[in-house]
């Protein structure tokens, strides 16, 4: 095969998803460092964007500077001094003018090189700290720019420099034509996008912010519209399948079982579920509600139409821990008629586990609960036709898919406590319907929440002793595990801390991401049972939990989680109808910090609370599984770029209304690069 580096020739255009071997100067050595940045081919090159840029755009002048302002300055050198040696340190100075003839130091620390390259009498553009005083102004170890501009910064890997970056990727735009892997001409005048080549040398090595900004939307554009396309593609292969018709609707029998009456909201939801489920196309649903909104019932009652008709029902939580407590409460219910309702988790014999999945695969375990194990290709249905995803802000789009695959047409439930807009719901997950529980069951009382410095934790303690004596249970939240570098309450410390202020030992349990799941659910498990009076913990106790007599929760560091974090914490209290208290330990009492308190003091409405989170911090908790790396867009940012993908969504939707299986011409590029999207791992939510 032809090796790009003798494509000297242009028009002919190149395979994007060659090797980046046949650029010049690219051999194997090189190219396995590149592939621990996950570059392997053209493409993966010119679409590694800069992590950020050093703004050299403006020719400023020492005037222009403050003092400690970091600044590209063009300047004369008019004197280089003579080179000192003090100690081991070689220290050159230069006497440089701008173009008002201020006058400036530059001083480099041991970097003869660069100051044996200066030339007096030429003019360099520095950029640098510059420090100001009255008398004189300095830069200390300048970098020496070639043009104004955005400079811009790679991640880098051992080995691999800016400059080796910034020179590959220039000699593989070469190869780009300017018709390659254009979007179809209306799309680009609608929106005013430029083409792929132009963009991707503007966002390599913008003139100026306007430059970077044309070149950023235009490739954000791109790959959203990929995004969308993708997405809808997979939502229609799931739509056309046939998905079971639910006939007898009574819910009668099982409602009379209730030990509660069910809320207006919780009744709502139920019904648009269940009409949903009276349909042959697949129920595709968002259930959101706040903590304690009471979800739970509300899968139950979809689950027990399923079971009346013999059909098969799964619910995959995100922790064991979850899991186990809603096997129970669909036992609970579900067993009085005659359901089997069984538990597939990680934890189970070897034995008991064959068992299992003979039974699933009979069809008689009828509704199975459980955590990732079951999506293991193992795990092998009869008639799964009802699936629904507890938290499900934790899973992956490919493991939904996957899950997918186990029940043809399966009815599809997604409960979560986090509030998503609208909006972005619709992006992330296509045509989904959402319902709301919008409305907290009667009797619920507001949680105090209080904030108190470390000073007063014996008075905390006492408090706590009090409610112990009533009969009540207590969380305790650290953020650490272990005792470590950081001055952070840890879990450990914590347990003996307690124990030295008086608490019995006996009583104090212990959880936290270290342990393995089945020391978690025996600890779990004795709280539960109320053979604990105190629970320790880190966050693994933050989603679902659901113990009736734990009324209190004390959260350490309260700083160090985000606002929609504590929420989630104090959801766990004031399940039942005590009293309930939330009491935020924390020393840092910045503005922020400030503020944040009083929001979790003055509300306990989480979606009130999302939005002020939002408003204080940008969408950060919302989109925290995002952050830690499942998303991976290579340049939108779906915290900046919402309102891009709304549009996106719609115009994917034009798109493939036209051309589902992108055949025509002017989609040829949009095919390639949607796919070339979905072969890598993409996790979207
Ligand atoms: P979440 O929406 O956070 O998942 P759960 O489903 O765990 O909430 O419900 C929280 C608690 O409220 C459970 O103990 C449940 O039994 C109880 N509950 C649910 N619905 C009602 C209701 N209508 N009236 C009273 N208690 C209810
Ligand atoms: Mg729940």
């Amino acid at each position: 095969m032809l090796k790009c580096r003798y494509y000297k020739k242009r028009g002919n255009i190149v395979d994007l998803n060659e090797s980046i071997k046949s650029l010049k100067g690219v051999g194997d050595k090189t190219a396995l460092k590149y592939e621990k940045l996950k570059i392997k081919t053209l493409y993966d090159l010119i679409t590694y964007y800069p992590r950020g840029y050093i703004d050299c755009s403006e020719d400023k002048t020492i005037s222009d500077v403050e003092n400690d302002e970091k600044a590209a300055i063009k300047l004369k050198i008019v004197e280089k001094l003579k080179v000192q040696k003090i100690r081991n340190k070689t220290i050159c100075r230069v006497i440089a003018i701008d173009k008002l003839k201020n006058m400036v130091e530059i001083i480099y620390f041991n970097n003869v090189y660069i100051y044996a390259a200066l030339n007096v009498g030429r003019v360099y553009i520095f950029y640098g700290k510059v420090a100001k005083d009255y008398f004189s102004t300095k830069i200390t170890n300048p970098v020496v720019v070639k043009d104004l501009g955005l400079i811009p910064k790679y991640h880098l890997t051992k080995g691999l420099s800016q400059k080796n970056l910034m020179m590959n990727i220039k000699n593989a735009l070469y190869y780009v034509e300017k018709s390659q892997n254009s979007l179809p001409e209306y799309l680009s005048l609608k929106y005013k996008l430029i083409d792929f080549k132009t963009a991707l040398s503007l966002i390599h090595s913008p003139k100026n912010k306007e430059e970077y900004k044309i070149a950023r939307r235009s490739l954000v554009f791109r790959e959203l519209l990929c995004w969308q396309i993708g997405l809808l593609r997979l939502k229609k292969e799931q739509a056309m399948e046939k998905a079971v018709v639910l006939k007898n609707l009574d819910l009668e029998p099982i409602i009379k079982l209730l030990p509660f009456s069910l809320t207006n909201a919780q009744k709502r939801v139920v019904d648009e579920c269940v009409l949903d489920c009276t349909k042959e196309k697949p129920m595709n649903r968002l259930v959101q509600g706040d903590v304690g909104s009471g979800k739970t019932i509300v899968a139950v009652l979809i689950s027990y139409l399923f079971t009346r008709e013999k059909k098969q029902v799964a619910l995959m939580a995100p922790t064991d821990i979850l899991a186990r407590q809603h096997h129970k409460t669909f036992s609970d219910y579900l067993e009085k008629f005659g359901v089997k309702v069984s538990l597939l988790v990680g934890s189970l014999k070897q034995k008991e586990k064959r068992e299992l999945l003979e039974e699933i695969k009979e069809g008689e375990a009828l509704v199975v609960i459980g955590t990732h194990s079951l999506f293991y290709d193992s795990v092998i249905f009869k008639n799964l036709s009802l699936i629904i995803t507890d938290e499900q802000h934790r899973f992956g789009v490919k493991q939904r898919e996957k899950f997918l695959e186990k029940g043809t047409g399966a009815h599809f439930l997604v409960m979560s406590a986090t509030p998503i807009p609208r909006t972005l719901a619709l992006v992330v997950y296509g045509d989904l319907d959402i319902s709301v529980v919008d409305e907290r069951p009667k009797g619920r009382k507001e949680i105090k929440t209080c904030w108190v410095s470390s000073k007063k934790r014996d008075r905390v303690f006492s408090f706590v002793k009090k409610q112990i004596a009533k009969g009540n249970q207590i969380y305790f939240v650290c953020p650490a595990i272990e005792e470590g570098t950081t001055n952070l309450e840890d879990v450990f410390s914590y347990v003996r801390l307690l124990e030295k202020s008086g608490f019995d030992t006996k009583r104090i349990g212990m959880v936290h991401g270290k342990m393995k799941a089945q020391e978690k659910n025996e600890v779990m498990e004795s709280f539960l049972k109320k053979e604990k009076d105190i629970l320790v913990a880190t966050t693994v106790i933050e989603v679902g939990i659901d113990v009736k007599d734990a009324n209190v929760i004390i959260i350490e560091n309260a700083e160090m989680f985000g606002l929609s974090q504590l929420h989630q914490l104090r959801g766990r209290v004031g399940r039942g109808d005590k009293e309930a208290y939330c009491i935020l330990v924390s020393d840092v009492l910045n503005e922020y910090n400030k503020k944040r308190i009083a929001v979790m003091c003055k509300t306990s409405d989480g979606f009130l609370i999302s939005k002020y989170d939002l408003s204080l911090r940008g969408p950060g908790d919302l989109f925290g599984v995002m952050q830690h790396g499942d998303q991976n867009f290579k340049i939108a940012n779906l915290k900046i770029d919402l309102n891009c993908a709304r549009i996106c969504h719609q115009e994917a939707k034009e798109i493939l209304k036209e051309d589902r299986m992108l055949e025509k011409e002017e989609n040829k590029y949009i095919k390639k690069d949607v796919e070339r999207f979905f072969s890598s791992d993409f996790v979207v939510l």
